[in-house]
């Protein structure tokens, strides 16, 4: 068999924040070598599963010689001969031997460098957005966070991400431009306003502003400074991470406690007078009906996205289906830790007219592979930082690669 798999070797690397990762070369009989490196999150969900790190003093805790030894160990006994273009055995024999319901012993970063290396491999030098596409594919629109708060930033913003999104033009490369004319256009309005700092961790700019409304202002002149057309051709999403400004007494934000509801009547004015398309984890991880209460009174006119609260978790998922918490899920692979998984969590939001987003994590590395797996799922939209940054640019940069081949830019929220 010739992609039968003849070694898989894990070694430490560092991501974009200057963390331990894991990375992980797979090969096979017939001589190709498929590699693959693993992002790490920050504001990270409580129901993720386990990435494992050594803790201890070496690397702030943060070391990563367990879940490299997972993978020259336990892992690489395991897939040694299996055919790696079995993707969906290859994952069920780590979650074999991993046992758990979290990838608690394993780790999710040993057993998703594996899974990912596994894939490249069986793809040689093909391109993996094809071999995953079951002949739709499409180039996503991209979700480019170009102002960064909460825990990526070092500033007093709550919402983690403003992102652009510019869906309204004929082809990705197109799209790409006004983004990124956005993002240098946002520095000179930051610049001009005595606000511009650094950048924070996904590469968007960092300011300390009076309330977070002013993030929205200021990405709005960005937009027009630059000469687009604010929800004509580009748009706005938000990811507001909420479940890291909830304490026990509710939603700290703007200097305000509020609960659910009063959050939610917040964002309602925001899509009042901003043209906001998507709003991510505007509730804590947990906090179910104020998910429900907002989507059922906001869903059509706006995407709300479920990341900590679903964790790529198909379990979560379902029961988000069912009440109706949201009407589209963020896609990240370390939350489930195996391909297979992931695609099958594409599969059930899609069946169930949800929305996807495939995105990095804050803590990236070079590896480009949600790129493809965006094109190939076909699934409309990624979320992949600023335009900025080579651990960032890595995606864009990919994207345009693929459109060389796929010409075919997703017409999401084209017609709104
Ligand atoms: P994280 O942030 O990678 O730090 O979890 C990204 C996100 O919340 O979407
Ligand atoms: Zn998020």
């Amino acid at each position: 068999m010739g992609t039968r798999i003849s070694r898989i070797s894990g070694r430490m690397v560092l991501d974009s924040r200057g963390n331990p990762t894991v990375e992980v070369d797979c090969l096979t009989e017939d001589g190709k070598m498929g590699r693959a490196m693993v992002p790490s999150g920050a504001s990270t969900g409580r129901h993720e599963a386990v990435e494992l790190r050594d803790g201890g003093s070496r690397w702030g805790g943060k070391g990563v010689d367990t879940a490299v030894s997972n993978v020259n160990g336990p892992i690489a006994d395991a897939l040694v001969g299996l055919d790696a273009s079995d993707q969906g055995v290859v994952d069920t024999a780590m979650m074999t031997i991993d046992s758990t319901s979290n990838k608690a012993k394993l780790g999710a970063n040993a057993m998703l460098g594996a899974s990912m290396a596994c894939l490249r491999a069986t793809v040689g030098d093909g391109e993996i957005w094809q071999h995953i596409s079951d002949g739709q594919a499409s180039i996503p629109v991209p979700l480019m966070n170009i102002l960064n708060g909460g825990a990526h930033a070092n500033s007093n913003v709550d919402v983690q991400e403003f992102m652009i999104v510019p869906h309204g033009f004929e082809s990705y490369p197109e799209a790409l431009r006004a983004g990124v004319e956005i993002y240098h256009s946002l520095r000179s309005v930051l610049r001009d306003a005595g606000l511009l700092g650094g950048v924070g961790d996904e590469g968007g700019f960092a300011p300390d502003l009076p309330c977070n409304e002013d993030g929205l202002r200021y990405v709005m002149e960005a937009i027009v400074s630059a000469g687009y057309q604010p929800g004509n051709q580009v748009s706005i999403a938000l990811d507001v991470a909420s479940q890291e400004f909830l304490h026990d007494d509710g939603y700290h934000i703007d200097g305000k406690i509020m609960d659910g509801s009063e959050l939610g009547r917040l964002y309602s004015s925001w899509l009042d007078s901003y043209p906001i398309v998507s709003i991510e984890d505007p509730f804590g991880e947990d906090d179910w009906d104020s998910w429900t209460e907002f989507t059922h009174r906001e869903g059509h006119r706006v995407q709300v996205v479920g990341d900590d609260l679903y964790v790529t978790n198909p379990d979560r998922l379902a029961k988000g289906i069912e009440t109706g918490a949201s009407n589209a899920i963020l896609i990240k692979l370390n939350q489930i830790g195996t391909v297979t998984e992931t695609l099958v969590v594409i599969g059930m939001a899609k069946a169930a007219g949800y929305g996807t987003v495939i995105s990095h994590r804050s803590g990236e590395t070079a590896d480009s592979i949600i790129a493809d797996i965006a094109v190939g799922t076909n699934a409309g939209q990624i979320k992949t930082g600023a335009p900025a940054r080579s651990d960032r640019t890595s995606k864009y940069n990919q994207l345009l690669r693929i459109s060389e081949k796929c010409d075919n830019f997703s017409k999401l929220f084209q017609h709104r």
